[in-house]
Order: C-alpha cells, then sequence, then structure tokens
C-alpha cells in the first residue's frame, strides 16, 4: 500500500508504489519514467558523440598513417629512379632490343639456310636434267 504524494513535476496527485518507497518517490509513475527516458536518452546521445570523437580520432591517425606510407613509397620510388643512371637505363633498354634482334635474326638466318639448301637442291636437280638431255642430244 503506498501514500498519495504530490508530484514534484507535474503536481498532479499519485500513490507511491509502498509506504517505503514513499521517502524517495517523489514523481508520479509518468513524470518518473519521462525523466528516466530522458536521462537515458541523454547519456545515449553522449555515449553517439564520444564514439563519434574517437572515430574522428582513429580516422585523422589512419589518414596521416596513409599520407607516411605515401610518402615512404614516394621517396623510395625517387630513390630507385635516381639510383639508375641514364645510361645504365639506355644499356637495359640496349639489351633485352639487342636480345630480341638476335632471336629474330637467327631465326631468319635458319629459314634462309633451309630456303638455300631447297633452292641448290633444286638447281643440281636441274643440272643433272641438262646434263642428261645434252648427253641424248650427242648420241
Ligand atoms: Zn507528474
Amino acid at each position: 500500500m503506498g501514500i498519495t504524494k504530490e508530484c514534484r513535476i507535474c503536481k498532479s496527485m499519485f500513490t507511491t508504489r509502498s509506504n517505503k518507497s514513499a521517502v524517495w518517490e517523489v514523481k508520479c509513475h509518468s513524470c518518473y519514467t519521462n525523466s528516466r527516458r530522458t536521462h537515458l536518452e541523454t547519456r545515449h546521445g553522449e555515449a553517439i558523440k564520444n564514439n563519434e570523437a574517437s572515430i574522428r580520432k582513429d580516422m585523422k591517425k589512419l589518414e596521416a598513417k596513409v599520407s607516411d606510407i605515401d610518402m615512404l613509397i614516394s621517396a623510395e620510388v625517387s630513390n630507385q629512379i635516381l639510383n639508375v643512371s641514364n645510361l645504365e637505363m639506355f644499356e637495359k633498354i640496349n639489351a633485352s632490343v639487342n636480345a630480341r634482334l638476335d632471336t629474330y635474326i637467327a631465326k631468319v638466318e635458319e629459314e634462309n639456310l633451309k630456303f638455300r639448301e631447297k633452292i641448290q637442291k633444286h638447281i643440281i636437280t636441274l643440272n643433272n636434267k641438262i646434263v642428261k638431255l645434252m648427253k641424248e642430244r650427242e648420241q
């Protein structure tokens, strides 16, 4: 059994949950629920704000790291480029072009040799035929 009291907020009369709770109950049920909800919402909002703040901090840290990495990579790349002089670069390109040309020329020469052998065989055959024909005429 509770006691009837006046709500501190809305000034309406309400019955406390028990005689004991009448000592600390100062708000009616709906005002108590409202203020509790407001309190929770405020705390929730603060938690969200804190979260956002820490996320923003983390993102700034991450951005700083990423730009550090970018700088490290571009420094390394320009380092490598500086290490390789123009002459070295030219020599490398030249060597690879030469290697390709050598392969191509070898292939052409091989085909050329086969072609020449083929022609020579034809010429020999033709010569033999001519010799044969000449011998037949002489008879
Ligand atoms: Zn009330």
